[in-house]
């Protein structure tokens, strides 16, 4: 229900208006509502303003919770109805819109982007297009405009092409209208929907969406372009505070695909051939029309459901503001009747397309890694997969290869030259994939789990050359006279680097790695692992298969050739391990929603690192100062890096201000969380109430990993569920208020940007029978009113030893402290082992 604010209303000639206003309205044309999904679609994105609904408009509002949109004074026109509904209207006149995000963290996103916290902002025309009441709501404010066909002249075209942005998800609700209608269709209600593009007065276009089927139904943002990019800057997206008529199933849980049966036919270089078999189990009934992502380079072919053919509908022209954030690779099914809660149905898919190219060194590029089958997206279900491709390629997938039996790898040449290879996943997976080269193969082993390394001989095409070296000749002693012959120059070019041959040593230390995280997170989740070679400098791990960069296979002295710097190096070492994190972290776990994902990265990262602390304490350490210093840093317009927002931002922290923003932040700050996370806990675990040698200190850090394992294997995991388990390990010091609880963390730290200065001061010692007493306060500086830091707090004694005093959780600007100690105290120290992400020194 949309609600009205009523400010001032002139009673004169109202009841003539109203007259005139129900002639000009119109009867529903429900007989002209298209009959097939294609015309119905297109009707809709291509509405137009109609002539015959041209009024004046003075004083009215549309209210949501948090959001008011006014039209003060202008002209205002609807959009011709779909089968009996209008669905749009355009405004030119004087409007505001205020818009009052919930919550700290949403007030500073919007700052960041509007320089205001609360969006207050008069705008001068402003395209609506909803599925609800809103133009009866506007109806008692309106009266017949005297220049209609003018506006319609100056603003007729712009409305017609904004139409084209919600097409797809009004033909969601407009399924229901199409033949063989249900009884009550017609007047169906649906989960409400209003989209506001409008030009403001200061901040240029911008749009504010609400949708009752979203899991976050508010949001606002705007196309900004930078550096040639066109980037969609989101302002805020949260829920705001909703009566329960406003509660809506979310769309995408609608129905969960559970089992997929693909065929594909590989054809190197570009194509792929596919019909796959998906079940459906509906979660929510009610809807006539389900979307599905897959590739756009994927043309499909047909679509049935249950053996019978289904209307489909596969746009490359599909557009939205929502389609733009994801991309339009979506195939829109409709169904003849309503699908009802529980429902099982078997959708079989057939299409082509060119999602591969060649990358050289018989290395393809697998595209559409994550849509190259239709889906609704990550969720588990059980694969069942069968290739064909040239014999002379070697093809690896997600899942257990069960024929040609043996395992080993597909080695079934037909007399045609086609090779067959069928992989069965061995426990629902999130995602499924292929990848293939003319590999060579290596193997170890981790335990029981065998690792599979699988190479070219060589690299990409655009993969860096290593420059040639010059060779200084020998020279003869005595100086040079004119008349000398030229000292020859000799260079020598390295030669070019060889996967395949460095597959063995990325093998054996994929097995290294993976029996480490055995030990820590719990066993590795299926019997063995894939790392394939991928060209480009990107590398993903999905379930029992790492697409692994041509830059990881490189050996010591062929990363040297590239003048690769030792830093680099070591974060380049660390993608093999990283990526096979990901097996526990984002493949076994899913995470729950964007402002989730930031711990897979984290961990995932994190867990790398911990294998690297354990070879090289050194570069572990340089590596977090290298994080360290870059969210210090500044972009070009003198803005911190850190400030593009908290890791739970997710995706969001991609804006026109920091491109980078998601990577520095889910991967630097995450990173830098979880370490603060483990040091905390292992500091106050080793205090000096806690008995000694009672465990290892980091013991409780692994525990909670452990444990999110084991509750979320197969599951999706938040924020909070991941702060719970750390909460039930969170020893005393950490307590806050007396409660073991880490929402000071959350508040602080996850939620927040900060990076404080710690510092000292009025602090004094004094000794008394032995005991040293040590008091002061702790400052912090730089940083947000309510910040709270649990900061370990050292001495150094006489020998110059470090004594670890205790945890105190600064609190705020400044917090005093008092330890005492057997020690003699020289010097008080905070935080030694720079284990908080303080500001640079
Ligand atoms: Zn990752």
């Amino acid at each position: 229900m949309t609600k009205v604010l009523v400010r001032s209303r002139c009673m004169c000639g109202l009841a003539w208006c109203l007259v005139a206003i129900a002639c000009a309205w119109g009867a529903p044309t429900g007989s002209s509502c298209p009959q097939t999904t294609g015309e119905l679609y297109s009707r809709i994105r291509s509405v137009k303003l109609d002539p015959a609904r041209v009024y004046h408009i003075r004083e009215a509002s549309i209210r949501k919770p948090t959001l008011d949109l006014s039209f003060e004074d202008g002209a205002l026109a609807f959009t011709e109805d779909i089968c009996g509904r209008i669905t749009g209207a355009f405004f030119a006149g004087d409007g505001e819109v205020l818009l009052r995000p919930p919550n700290r963290v949403e007030r500073a996103s919007m700052a960041l982007f509007t320089k205001m916290a609360i969006l207050e902002e008069p705008f001068t025309s402003g395209y609506l297009r909803f599925n609800d009441d809103t133009a009866e709501v506007l109806r008692p404010y309106l009266s017949p405009a005297a220049d209609a066909a003018e506006f319609l002249q100056e603003w007729g075209e712009t409305a017609e092409k904004l139409g084209e942005f919600d097409a797809l998800r009004l033909l969601l609700d407009f399924s229901h209208f199409l033949p063989p209608q249900a009884q009550g269709a017609t007047s169906r209600t649906f989960p409400s929907l209003l989209h506001a593009h409008l030009i403001g007065k200061t901040l240029g276009a911008f749009e504010i969406f609400w949708d009752a089927t979203n899991s976050e139904p508010l949001w606002a943002g705007q196309a900004r372009t930078s550096n040639d990019e066109t980037f969609f800057d989101v302002w805020t997206s949260f829920v705001p505070p909703v009566p329960a008529s406003h509660a809506a199933p979310p769309r995408l849980g609608n129905v969960s695909c559970t089992a997929f049966q693909i065929h594909a036919a590989v054809h190197p270089p570009t194509e792929l051939k596919a019909e796959t078999q998906v079940e459906i189990r509906v979660r929510n009934g009610g809807p006539r029309m389900l979307l599905f992502e897959l590739s756009r380079f994927l043309k499909v072919e047909s679509v049935t459901a249950e053996g019978k053919p289904v209307d489909f509908l596969q746009n490359p022209a599909l557009a939205g503001t929502e389609l733009r954030r994801k991309g339009n690779d979506l195939v829109g099914i409709v169904f003849p009747a309503e699908l009802k809660t529980g429902q099982q149905m078997k959708l079989t898919f057939r299409y082509a397309g060119d999602v591969l190219s060649d990358a050289g060194s018989g290395l393809l590029y697998v595209g559409a890694r994550g849509n190259w089958y239709p889906n609704t997206g990550l969720s588990p279900a059980t694969f069942d997969m069968e290739f064909r491709y040239p014999a002379k390629w070697t093809l690896v997938a997600t899942g257990k290869l069960t024929s040609p039996t043996g395992g080993e790898a597909e080695t079934n040449v037909e007399a045609a030259g086609e090779t067959v290879s069928h992989w069965v996943s061995e426990r629902p997976i999130v995602v499924a994939g292929f990848n293939l080269g003319r590999y060579q193969r290596t193997e170890a082993k981790s335990g029981k789990i065998v690792v599979r390394a699988f190479a070219t001989g060589g690299v990409e095409k655009t993969f860096p050359k290593p420059a040639p070296e010059l060779v200084v000749p020998p020279t003869f002693p005595g100086p040079r006279r004119t008349g000398d012959a030229p000292t020859p120059v000799i260079t020598t070019t390295p030669p070019p680097p060889s996967p395949a041959r460095n597959a063995q040593p990325v093998a054996d230390r994929g097995a290294e790695v993976i029996t480490s995280f055995s030990k820590w997170f719990g066993p590795f989740p299926y019997s063995s692992l894939a790392l394939t070679q991928m060209p480009g400098d990107l590398s993903q791990g999905w379930p029992g298969m790492v697409f692994l960069s041509s830059f990881a296979f490189l050996n010591p002295r062929e990363q040297e050739d590239l003048h690769i710097k030792p830093l680099f190096r070591e974060l380049s070492n660390l993608v093999l391990a990283h990526e096979i994190a990901h097996q526990w972290w984002g493949d076994l776990i899913l995470w729950k929603g964007y402002r989730d994902q930031w711990m897979m990265e984290g961990l995932a990262n994190y867990s790398a690192l911990l294998i690297l602390e354990r070879q090289n304490p050194g570069r572990f350490h340089d590596i977090l100062e290298k994080y360290r210093n870059d969210l210090a840093s500044k972009n070009k317009d003198d803005e911190f890096l850190r400030e593009a927002g908290p890791v739970t931002l997710g995706q969001r922290l991609v804006s026109s201000h920091f491109p980078a923003g998601y990577d520095l932040i889910t991967y630097e700050r995450g990173t830098w969380l979880l370490h603060m996370l483990r040091s905390m806990m292992r500091d106050a675990e080793s205090g000096p109430r806690v008995p000694r040698g009672a465990e290892n200190p980091d013991e409780p850090f692994f525990r909670v990993l452990r444990k999110a394992v084991e509750r979320f294997g197969g599951k999706s995991m938040s924020t909070t569920d991941l702060m719970q388990i750390f909460e039930e390990e969170l020893p005393r010091p950490l307590w806050y208020d007396n409660r073991h609880k880490l929402d000071w963390f959350v508040d602080s730290w996850i939620n927040g940007t900060a990076m404080p200065e710690l510092s000292t001061r009025e602090i004094r010692t004094t000794e008394k029978a032995g005991v040293t007493t040590v008091s002061g306060i702790i400052v912090q500086k730089d940083a947000p009113e309510n910040l709270i830091t649990a900061v370990p707090i050292y001495a150094e004694s006489a020998t110059n030893s470090l004594v670890y005093l205790g945890e105190v959780l600064a609190d705020g600007k400044e917090t005093s402290f008092r330890f005492t100690t057997p020690a003699k105290v020289r010097k008080v120290v905070v935080d030694p082992k720079q284990t908080i992400l303080t500001a640079p020194k």
